[in-house]
């Protein structure tokens, strides 16, 4: 079958690699389509750190081909997508209940081969946590493979914590923030602000549910959103974008005992610079967000099944997989907004 494998820094290639062999506790999928996640690039970049030679990709779906003889409860022919990360349920973090930052975690993509390939073999950890889902009815596969970092952006909106009638500023619009904008709509925040300096992307946004959308390159935003929010500044801080000098400057518009989720990741080794007063005078709640839950997962396809969600206008590039290396270029340079790898057939 063919499969893009990653072989270092800056050597990702198609290789012809032997079709996985499963066992009878496992599963074999058939791909037909792969997410190009920010990872992904990073990967490439050598900014994330994978042991080659590794197939990636861990936003998939697919069709059942293959189902172990120990397998309950799959059958061929059924529609999947996968919950990536899989917890180990012994650690201290799993133990309390918190399996989505596991000590030991492995992800598909990561440190099993993923995705980005004719077919994938799922262990039979996955099967046995929960992390192979199907697919709901009215959820197309295209919509499916995308469904994993929709997964990861609600486990942030749960870590804002919301109390209906507040502001939510989300900064970053690309696919998560613009998954924001409709979760937070979905979790009756009050008013939604995007900053996003590309036209583009704030119109997107305006249309799936942002009150104000503002572009950071041109006004400053300090000012702009101590207006907007009555002096106040706003309740809770989604900071969608993986960059030093952006987490800096936002430290200031929220308000006093308001949130920060720092839902990207920046490239390894990053540092910031913040006033502990900052935090320490005006208890702001300051957080990260990692990663999800197969509970997540199967919430967000019910939510796109249900239309709550819209997918297709995010869904911006589907490309065959001899045309991979544009698809991560694009997430390098911010254009476009999800991208799919195109496995069914036709390479
Ligand atoms: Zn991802
Ligand atoms: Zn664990």
């Amino acid at each position: 079958m063919k499969a893009l494998v990653f072989h270092g820094i800056k050597d990702i290639r198609i290789d012809e690699v032997s079709k996985p062999k499963i066992n009878q506790d496992e599963i074999l999928v058939m791909v037909s389509y792969a997410g190009i996640c920010g990872t992904d690039a990073r990967i490439y970049n050598g900014t994330k750190k994978i042991t080659p030679p590794r197939i990636p990709g861990h936003e998939l779906a697919g069709v059942i081909v293959e189902v172990g003889q120990g397998v309950k409860g799959y059958r061929e022919g059924e529609r999947v997508t996968v919950y990536p990360m899989l917890h180990c349920g012994d650690c201290y973090v799993c133990k309390g209940g918190r399996t989505n930052i596991c000590v030991n975690r492995k992800t598909i993509g990561y440190e099993i081969d993923g995705g980005f390939a004719e077919y994938i073999k799922l262990p039979a950890a996955a099967i046995k946590k929960g992390n192979v889902i199907k697919i709901p009815e009215g959820v197309s596969d295209i919509a499916a493979a995308a469904s994993e970092p929709l997964a990861a952006a609600y486990n942030g909106m749960l870590r804002c914590q919301l109390k209906g009638k507040e502001t939510v500023l989300i900064i970053g619009g690309g696919p998560i923030g613009l998954f924001h904008v409709q979760l937070a709509k979905i979790f009756e925040a009050d008013k939604i602000i995007l900053s996003e300096p590309m036209e583009n992307k704030r119109k997107l946004a305006k249309e799936l549910g942002a009150d104000l959308c503002l572009n950071p390159l041109a006004e400053d935003l300090a000012e702009t959103l101590k207006d907007f929010t009555g002096g106040e500044g706003v309740d809770c801080l989604l900071m969608d974008v993986g960059r030093v000098d952006v987490i800096e400057k936002s430290l200031n518009y929220i308000k006093k005992g308001g949130r920060y989720v720092l839902f990207a990741g920046c490239p390894q080794g990053a540092q910031i610079t913040i006033d502990p007063n900052w935090i320490h005078y005006r208890e702001i709640e300051f957080t990260g967000a990692s990663s999800s839950s197969p509970a997540n997962h199967r919430i967000v396809l019910d939510l796109i099944a249900s239309g709550k969600i819209k997918m297709d206008p995010l869904i911006t590039d589907i490309f065959p997989l001899k045309d991979w290396k544009k698809g991560f270029e694009n997430k390098s340079n911010y254009e476009g907004l999800k991208a799919l790898i195109d496995f069914r057939g036709e390479f």
